[in-house]
């Protein structure tokens, strides 16, 4: 892996990539936690995918991560900007238990990982609009991530959510939702893993105004109406 993720040239700390590799790996099947194991997939697909929002990132930043799942985009970024403060939400506890293995091995700070439901949070006083990023990759179609993410950054902050090639319609599908919950697009940021992985892109939300207190809904409700 090492050799490998140098000759890619799209990180900086390589030997905690490794450490990280290792332990995808050998928790993968036991913790259902990704179904890539292959190195070069692992590098192109979750490392170089993840690391495509670093740059977004201001140095320092609060950052909440929506089903974070084995830690993408979240692990990745941390390897590469140490200063960043990260909260993970997870959904299921097993994954939470990964997710706190992999943050002890690599001996970071500042990474709090919360066994909780983002729609919980969004309605905790303690954590409602007090983010300057939310990121999530893979959980839900934009209208649902919107309501999801949004209450959750406070006004002037962003939301970076990872989609595929179906961008636009879930843009499209999503206008009145981030209209809604106080946000605008910011901008979106096109690139391409290479090979025949393909497009990925980055939607930016900017957050412009308060989030109305009745949101984030149940997410039963979310699912069954979204905005
Ligand atoms: N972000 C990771 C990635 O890109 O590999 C994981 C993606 S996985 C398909 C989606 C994850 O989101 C699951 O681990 C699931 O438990 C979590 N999840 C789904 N809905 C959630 C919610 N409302 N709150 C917190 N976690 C949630």
């Amino acid at each position: 892996m090492k050799d490998f993720l140098s000759t890619l040239n799209i990180c900086k700390n390589v030997d905690n990539f490794v450490d990280y590799y290792s332990l995808l790996v050998e928790h993968a099947k036991k913790f259902n936690i990704t179904a890539i194991t292959e190195k070069k997939d692992v590098a192109i697909k979750h490392f170089k995918d993840s690391l495509a929002g670093l740059w977004l990132l201001p140095d320092g930043a609060r950052v909440i991560e929506i089903g974070s799942g084995g830690g993408f985009p979240s692990v990745p970024l941390k390897i590469e900007n140490n200063t960043l403060d990260f909260t993970l939400c997870e959904a299921t506890l097993k994954k939470c238990e990964f997710l706190k293995v992999v943050s002890s091995t690599l001996g970071f700070e500042n990474f709090t990982v919360l066994n909780a439901r983002a729609e919980e949070l969004g309605q905790d006083s303690a954590l409602r609009e007090s983010f300057d990023v939310a990121v999530a990759r893979a959980v839900a179609p934009l209208n649902v991530l919107s309501e999801l993410m949004l209450p959750l950054v406070k006004i002037g902050g962003r939301v970076i959510a990872y989609k595929g090639q179906s961008y636009k319609e879930e843009l499209e599908a999503a206008k009145d939702a981030i209209k809604t919950l106080g946000g605008h697009v910011e901008k979106l940021v096109e690139y391409d893993l290479g090979g025949d992985v393909g497009k990925r892109c980055l939607v930016v939300i900017k957050k412009q105004r308060q989030t109305p207190l009745k949101y984030p809904r149940a997410y039963a409700k979310i699912k069954k109406c979204p905005l």
